[in-house]
């Protein structure tokens, strides 16, 4: 892989706007990312807090490309390092890597190339720094900086490469004049403390984005038949799109993967118990083909920047805020409309607490968990706007958006006390009968008069509260239950959800708090309005063209088969977004082809007269 090394693509000095336009072919520095790149240049340490998809690469590569000597990189996600080496070689820069994958052979190539100055980026698996061979390799070589990628490594306890992760201190001692940038994509407050500490950055500048991630619209609906209702999605608005279906079992993963295949929809399974070469296989083919829906459980996906993962489904409550906006901010790293969808449910809940209740760890550790678990029914059950409650778990703040299903069909609100008490009072007369245990299903029997064998058999027909609630419907109640648990006015207890009063239930049986619930929308209500939102959306990011569509077409199906021939993924020929723009202007020459966002200098000259030809063909 040594063969053939390009020349150095930017002289030292060089402006980064300069950079970024003639290597990258983008016009603009987003957000924070010019001051950020100047300030890595002049020489100091930076802390970074930028969402997923915010473009923290540019950060340090650009520094890494302007400042004299090699830019080391560390990076937790070693299966992705080929994929990130090609993508920077493709546009000109001279970068490698070293990491387990490689033979000695391979290694040494790269250490020499190093040595030799002939890299502009180095990617570093943190393993690497372990022994001291390779801190002794940087030391002979020239290092421009030091970035540490996924920098929240260091703050969770029981990551992986935590332990690695800690050792990072020590390039602080050893390179003081080497400025250091970390960039992570977890933000909440206490993260951010400790990464500082961690790494001793806590005289470096920090730079906090905007977590907004504006163009993936949020969605949390009433789980009724799960895999349904993702084919349903799936159909009307993600035709042949890629996305990623997170699940929280392997035998549920296996069987979403089986219908979605069944119903038509190119799907694959991906959880910790396949073999791991498959594993590989069907990271490798998220990576490369175009529309491939993955379904996984949360171990997948972790610094995948693949850019145009256009849907991230839950069909499962994920456990906390911070996981969820981690996993669907993988949607739409290309800045095109996406979608960040949910399916939520009581049996969730129920689940969820028994995961917590039978889990390992102590008290604290329990009510930890019990605390995100709220914050996440919290935002599932709000009636305020979704991005604003998931801004407001980060500490920002936001108005209403204008993107999520709360703002785009606002749901109702009803006083639901009376219901409220009934379901209580059932709970509280079943617990007399001492023995048996009942979940939400013969609650709600009873509410409705039902006489179903269960019902009979333990004469619950003859109680006081049967019947009393046929003013709602089975749905509805399934609803105010899920509600109340949520909001901790009801309580679940053992393996099979028994509902059981809770602390707060006597205030609301006694009548001395009133209790407000969200009505869950009817389905035909949300479809509607959602849709053409898509569409609103859609049109605000180059809406294509009759003519264009076509060619876009014709520019994706070109990519696909140059993509193979190289054997790179196809993003890393041209991003979905670039082939959309050239398709709707329908460049005629080299130069204005070159204006077309995305398209650096690399590209133009390698690919430039090709995809000009296939548009004059046309
Ligand atoms: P992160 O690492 O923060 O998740 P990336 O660095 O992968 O994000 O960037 C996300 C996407 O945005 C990439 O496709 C990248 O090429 C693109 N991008 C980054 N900065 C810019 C910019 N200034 N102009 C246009 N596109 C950009
Ligand atoms: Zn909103």
């Amino acid at each position: 892989m040594a063969a053939g090394l390009p020349p150095r693509a930017v002289t030292p000095g060089e402006a980064p706007l300069e950079v970024l336009r003639r290597v990258f072919g983008y016009d603009a520095f987003r957000g924070e990312q010019q001051e950020i790149i100047e300030h890595v240049v002049g020489g100091g340490d930076a802390l970074v807090l930028m969402p997923t998809g915010g473009g923290k690469s540019l950060c340090y590569q650009i520094p890494a490309l302007v400042r004299e000597g090699v830019g080391v990189v560390i990076s937790p996600l070693i299966a992705l390092m080929q994929d990130q080496v090609d993508a920077l070689r493709a546009l000109g820069v001279r970068a490698g890597f070293l990491n387990s994958t490689q033979d000695f052979e391979e290694r040494r190539l790269v250490e020499a190339e190093f040595l030799a100055g002939e890299l502009d980026l180095l990617y570093l698996a943190p393993e690497r720094l372990r022994g001291e061979a390779t801190l002794s390799l940087l030391e002979r070589g020239h290092v421009s900086l030091f970035a540490i990628d996924e920098a929240h490594c260091v703050a969770q306890w029981g990551h992986d490469f935590r332990p690695d992760y800690l050792t990072l201190s020590q390039l602080h001692e050893r390179w003081p004049d080497v400025p250091r940038i970390a960039l992570t994509a977890t933000a909440t407050q206490a993260t951010h403390t400790e990464i500082a500490s961690r790494l001793k950055l806590q005289d470096a500048r920090h730079f906090v984005a905007s977590f907004d991630r504006p163009n993936i619209q949020y969605r949390i609906v009433p789980k009724g038949e799960p895999r349904k209702q993702l084919l349903n999605l799936l159909r009307t608005e993600h035709t042949g799109e890629a996305g990623i279906v997170y699940c929280l079992s392997r035998a549920s993963v296996e069987k979403t993967a089986e219908y979605l295949t069944q119903h038509g929809i190119q799907a694959v399974p991906y959880h910790a118990m396949l073999d791991p070469r498959v594993r590989a296989e069907h990271q490798a083919r998220f990576l490369r083909e175009d529309g491939l829906v993955v379904v996984a459980t949360i171990a997948f996906g972790m610094g995948i920047d693949k850019p145009d993962v256009r849907f991230v489904a839950h069909l499962d409550l994920p456990k906390s805020v911070e996981g969820y906006y981690q996993e669907t901010g993988r949607a739409g790293r290309d800045g095109l409309p996406s979608t960040a969808w949910l399916a939520y449910g009581l049996q969730d809940v129920v689940q969820q607490r028994k995961m917590i209740d039978g889990g390992q760890g102590d008290a604290a550790h329990q009510r930890r968990q019990t605390a995100q678990l709220d914050a996440m029914l919290a935002l599932c059950e709000t009636v305020e706007c979704r991005r604003g409650q998931l801004l407001a778990y980060f500490g920002q703040e936001s108005g209403p958006c204008g993107n999520c299903d709360t703002c785009l069909t606002p749901p109702e609100t009803w006083d639901g006390t009376v219901a409220a008490q009934k379901v209580l009072s059932a709970v509280v007369r079943l617990k007399r009968e001492r023995r048996q245990k009942f979940g939400a299903g013969q609650i709600i029997d009873i509410l409705l008069g039902r006489k179903t064998a269960k019902v009979i058999q333990f004469d619950h027909d003859a109680l006081s509260v049967f019947g009393v609630g046929t003013e709602l419907t089975e749905a509805e109640w399934r609803s105010v239950v899920r509600q109340l648990v949520a909001q901790g006015l009801l309580a679940v207890e053992g393996d099979y959800g028994t509902l059981v009063m809770a602390e707060a239930s006597g205030e609301v049986l006694g009548g001395g708090r009133t209790v407000k619930l969200r009505r869950d929308p009817v389905k035909a209500k949300t479809a509607r309005p959602a849709k053409e939102a898509a569409a609103r959306q859609k049109a605000a990011a180059v809406e294509l063209s009759a003519e264009a569509a076509p060619l876009f077409e014709e520019l994706r199906a070109w990519r696909a088969a140059t993509a193979k021939e190289q054997g790179v993924p196809a993003y890393v020929i041209f991003h979905d977004a670039t082939l959309r723009e050239i398709a709707s202007r329908a460049p005629s020459t080299l130069a204005q082809l070159g204006e077309v966002s995305g398209v650096g200098a690399n590209k133009l000259a390698k690919y430039g007269e090709r995809i000009l030809e296939l548009l004059a063909a046309r």
